[in-house]
């Protein structure tokens, strides 16, 4: 089916229109790297965003945000983790020797239900399967429904309007499989963080995230995004 899709639908980089992929090698290489952030919030160790939000990437986020493109997920999922390995081999080593557990920001599941899937679920999904990272859309829920943040210009507006709109399941049924060899994990077992969301820019939902998740006992978080 997806060898049909290509056949009729071939990839076409964002950048430069070649055909073979969505976004080609030449371009790859002139993605701009953002960084990490170690004052976004008080709460949070740092925050990492691979890249900064420029084209290509907008549209290309815009795209998966919007349209359900299992290929255009997997090539960011493989950029992201070029990047994480070449640049940040040992924040990678001390995730994975820590125990951390990559969560998504989760959708209201109204809007799920609208939209069919989260796209930040499905790049942290695959990302932590890569990465050799736990992963759980379990703990995190999103309880108020609340207007897209790309749509809210104001910064202190914004901060309203995503303010306590998380909370935290104590309903997990441990234990739950993670995608790692399939290794039975327990709730307990994880007190270390990192919340994945497509792109961080003023960082208003992560602090809201944040602020919950650490009412319930996590030690230490992480924020990484695609782009910033
Ligand atoms: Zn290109």
């Amino acid at each position: 089916m997806s060898f049909f899709l290509d056949f009729l639908f071939p990839s076409r980089c964002y950048s430069c229109q070649k055909i073979g992929q969505y976004i080609c090698p030449k371009c790859r290489v002139k993605l701009i790297n953002k960084g990490i952030d170690p004052f976004l919030s008080k709460k949070l160790e740092a925050s990492l965003s691979l890249f900064k939000y420029h084209p290509p990437l907008i549209k290309v986020l815009q795209d998966l945000k919007y349209h359900f493109i299992t290929h255009l997920a997997d090539e960011l999922v493989e950029i992201a983790v070029k990047e994480i390995e070449t640049r940040y081999p040992s924040l990678l080593k001390y995730w994975q020797a820590n125990n951390y557990l990559l969560i998504p920001i989760p959708l209201h599941q109204k809007r799920l239900n609208w939209r069919g899937f989260n796209q930040s679920a499905l790049l942290a999904k695959k990302l932590a399967y890569n990465l050799k990272l736990q992963y759980s859309d379990q703990i995190l829920f999103r309880l108020k429904y609340t207007q897209p943040q790309a749509k809210i210009k104001n910064k202190s507006f914004r901060a309203t309007n995503i303010s306590n709109s998380f909370s935290v399941s104590t309903l997990v049924t441990p234990p739950w499989r993670g995608p790692v060899g399939n290794v039975k994990i327990t709730f307990s077992q994880f007190t270390n963080i990192i919340l994945f969301d497509d792109i961080i820019t003023t960082g208003s939902t992560i602090k809201s995230a944040v602020d919950t998740l650490t009412k319930h006992n996590f030690k230490s978080i992480w924020a990484l995004s695609l782009a910033g």
